[in-house]
């Protein structure tokens, strides 16, 4: 096999390397639901993902788990977040026990989890999803809780090591819901040595023994928690996020209990920075809060281009989501990276062979056997805004004059593509990239004799014919008509945007009249 060019296959030979030859390999990611999981927590998913696929690809088998800490407790109402005050009754339960007040799910963490499995599957990212709270329940932990037990004072030098202030002395790395109230508002007592736990609550008064085999309300703090469920699921490879990844953070503390207590080699990790957002102005729209998710990306990024942005920068590297006029740029970056896959653009072999990875690794299922058609984001755009928004006549012209042909794949992704073109303009793209043809009821432009007789001519090319006609043979002509009327091309340029878009500026004014064509544009010309 060729050296691995890019980071996820650095990160696959390197889990191997590490980890030994073994029957299956463990890669793990996951978060607390508790409110809507954002593009920065969705670059942690992703990552994984892709060194999944890495293994994958050199024979290796792998299980990809994300685990939903939904036995986290319910710390906070979320920003913006509907029926405020009946939620913050429900404060320190787990968020399992949290309804969800917007929406028919059986509970508020349940609600934010089935929203990220669905667009998951979107993207192409398919693990097995782990459900903390099912797994506490049904007794899986106890023993991982026992032996924290059982080694509290270890666990707690480990941890105030990296703390100002030490822990307090009835400090335990258990805590309990209370099976009363269900709040977390607990105070632990005596523990037996095995398995039962005594605890008393605060806010209601109730106290009793536990069996932490059978309770339902036992489970270990996050810094415990984390390295038990790497030696209980095996783990072999978790990034984690910067602030996790800092010297005395969780990863580090992590690393010693999973060693010390759970006699367990840590996993293979790296650290993945944030992610900002660009050109979104006050236009993010997610219903809860002021945060971006991937539903939000994809509504302006086809699925190929949510993963090509990931699988395209190292994870340790900051990066913005733009919602400005890079969105082009992304689009025509990501169309020459699948021309370089199936050799129809030259780059050096270098960074060919790189970008022929981050093509593969950026396609949700397989990669099309052929190259599918490619629409020009740009192009895509005038031709949407040319058919107000109409997806099927916008695609149908573009056939018509690219004498091309959708169907299957190539269909399937331009009609995605086309759709987040249209969101895209309509609610991001600057002032100055839009456009509307005018209508033939729409107020004629106010022009000089001059203009009118350059229009007359423009009206008299479109109609000998634009078919025998290339952008550069029609841009020829504007400068032969500028002449001829004693214009400047700039001032027949502005003129013909004004007739036929009612502004001063507008697309590459061939490249327009072309995508438009003559049935759209005579009507407008005719009436001058
Ligand atoms: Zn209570």
């Amino acid at each position: 096999m060729e050296q691995a060019v890019h980071w996820a296959d650095i990160y696959a030979e390197k889990i191997i390397r590490e980890k030994g030859k073994k029957e299956q390999y463990v890669c793990a990611s996951g978060i607390t639901p508790s409110g809507i999981v954002h593009i920065g927590n969705f670059r942690e998913i992703i990552s994984v993902e892709l060194v999944v696929r890495a293994l994958r690809r050199l024979g290796a088998k792998v299980r990809f788990i994300y685990s939903w800490d939904d036995f986290d407790v319910f710390r906070k109402v979320p920003a913006d977040m509907p029926h405020r005050d009946k939620l913050e009754g429900y404060l320190r339960f787990p968020i399992t026990m949290v309804p969800d007040l917007t929406g028919g799910e059986e509970s508020y963490a349940r609600a934010n989890e089935i929203t990220l499995e669905k667009v998951m599957a979107r993207v192409g990212v398919h693990p097995d999803y782990l459900y903390q709270a099912q797994k506490y329940a049904a007794g899986e932990y106890a023993e991982g809780m026992r032996r924290a037990l059982e080694h509290r004072e270890l666990i707690r030098t480990a941890l105030d090591r990296h703390r100002t202030e030490p822990l307090p002395s009835d400090w335990s790395p258990v805590s309990v819901f209370c099976s009363s109230c269900h709040r977390d508002t607990t105070k632990i007592g005596e523990w037996d040595g095995g398995w039962m736990l005594s605890y008393s609550c605060d806010s209601c008064g109730n106290s009793e023994k536990l069996d932490l085999r059978r309770s339902a309300g036992a489970k270990l703090k996050w810094r415990v928690d984390w390295p038990m469920r790497w030696a209980y699921e095996g783990v072999d490879f978790e990034p984690a996020g910067k602030e996790h990844h800092s010297a005395g953070g969780s990863f580090d503390t992590a690393k010693e209990i999973a060693e010390k207590i759970y006699g367990y080699r840590p996993p293979v990790t790296f650290k993945y920075d944030f992610i900002s957002i660009k050109g979104m102005g006050g236009k993010i729209s997610s219903s809860l809060g002021n945060v971006l998710s991937v539903a939000d990306v994809l509504e302006v990024y086809q699925p190929e281009l949510v993963r090509y942005l990931f699988a395209g920068t190292k994870p340790d590297t900051e990066f913005a989501i733009s919602f400005d006029l890079d969105v082009i740029k992304l689009y025509e970056d990501y169309d020459r990276c699948e021309r370089v896959y199936f050799g129809n653009e030259q780059m050096s072999e270098k960074r060919a062979q790189k970008e022929r990875r981050i093509y593969e690794l950026s396609q949700v299922e397989a990669v099309p056997e052929q190259m599918p058609v490619q629409l020009p984001f740009r192009h895509l755009c005038n031709l949407l805004q040319i058919h107000d928004g109409d997806i099927a006549s916008a695609l149908a012209r573009f056939c018509e004059t690219e004498n091309s042909e959708l169907t299957g794949e190539s269909l399937k992704r331009a009609e995605t593509r086309a759709e987040c073109a249209w969101n895209w303009i309509t609610n991001h793209a600057p002032e100055d990239f839009r456009f509307v043809l005018r209508g033939v009821d729409d107020p004629v432009e106010d022009l000089d004799k001059a203009s009118i007789t350059a229009i007359a001519g423009l009206r008299d090319i479109v109609e000998s014919g634009l078919e025998a006609h290339t952008e550069e043979s029609l841009g020829t002509l504007f400068y032969t008509l500028a002449e001829k009327n004693g214009l400047k091309p700039a001032e027949l340029f502005s003129t013909c945007y004004r007739v036929l878009l009612g502004k001063d500026r507008g697309p590459r004014l061939a490249a327009f009249i072309l995508a438009a064509g003559g049935e759209r544009i005579l009507p407008i010309l005719r009436r001058y």
